[in-house]
């Protein structure tokens, strides 16, 4: 089967089947080449229903935790977004479809090198990269529309939070190092609305708002 056809049925089986309807999001999970986001040696398997290792012990995340953490965004295409974690650079990819500006944080030099290389090649003009700590947020470009964590913190990161404008949303998945809880954090004036989603895995969020060690 081509790689256009395993899309389509990861857009249609892994995707609505599970209640994820934004067009925009389907459309852009539907022609975001992900093969070429994974290890050559798992490009069969970059369609497959779950996270898949891209080296230095960290994950491309399963594409329906990618799209409901996006669905959570609620992106209307005119959105500055940070998000904390590029990893291999399909979330990335899929956050530059859908908003107008996005700066991207990894702790890992080589993996944003190769996102960087990956993402610029395909041809996205609207990314900022940046080497660090992004539990830190990135203080000189905030604030932002929307705001995802793509690693597990242990605690909602209060940096992040006081970097969203007002009506702004931060996606973050809080818990134990070995499963945590996904929330939807809205800015409401001066409180902030929480909303709990689902249970889910993810590698740990470093840094100084986030496990102080590997
Ligand atoms: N969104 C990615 C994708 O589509 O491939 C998946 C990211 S992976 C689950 C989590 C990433 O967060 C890893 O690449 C890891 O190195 C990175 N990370 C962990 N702590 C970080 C921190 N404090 N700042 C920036 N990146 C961090």
């Amino acid at each position: 089967m081509g790689f256009e056809r395993c899309r389509q049925q990861m857009v249609d089986k892994q995707l609505k089947r599970r209640g994820i309807l934004d067009y925009g999001i389907l459309e852009a999970m539907g022609k975001v080449p992900r093969h070429r986001f994974v290890p050559p040696e798992l490009t069969l398997s970059a369609y497959h229903d779950g996270p898949l290792s891209i080296g230095k012990g960290q994950t491309i995340s399963q594409p329906y935790m990618v799209a409901l953490m996006t669905e959570c965004l609620e992106l209307e295409g005119k959105e500055k977004i940070l998000e904390i974690g590029t990893g291999s650079g399909y979330q990335t990819a899929i956050l530059a479809e859908l908003a107008k500006k996005i700066f991207t944080i990894e702790i890992h030099k080589c993996l944003s090198d190769k996102a960087r290389g990956l993402l610029t090649d395909i041809g996205y003009k609207n990314i900022e990269f940046r080497i660090g700590d992004g539990s830190k947020g990135w203080e000189e470009e905030a604030p932002f529309h929307g705001i995802i964590v793509t690693a597990g913190a242990p605690e909602i990161p209060v940096s992040l939070m006081e970097q969203l404008i007002d009506g702004g949303r931060l996606v973050v998945p809080v818990g134990a190092r070995s499963l945590q809880t996904l929330y939807k954090i809205t800015k409401q004036g001066d409180s902030f609305n929480k909303k709990e989603f689902t249970s889910c895995v993810f590698v740990p969020l470093l840094g100084e708002y986030g496990w102080k060690e590997n």
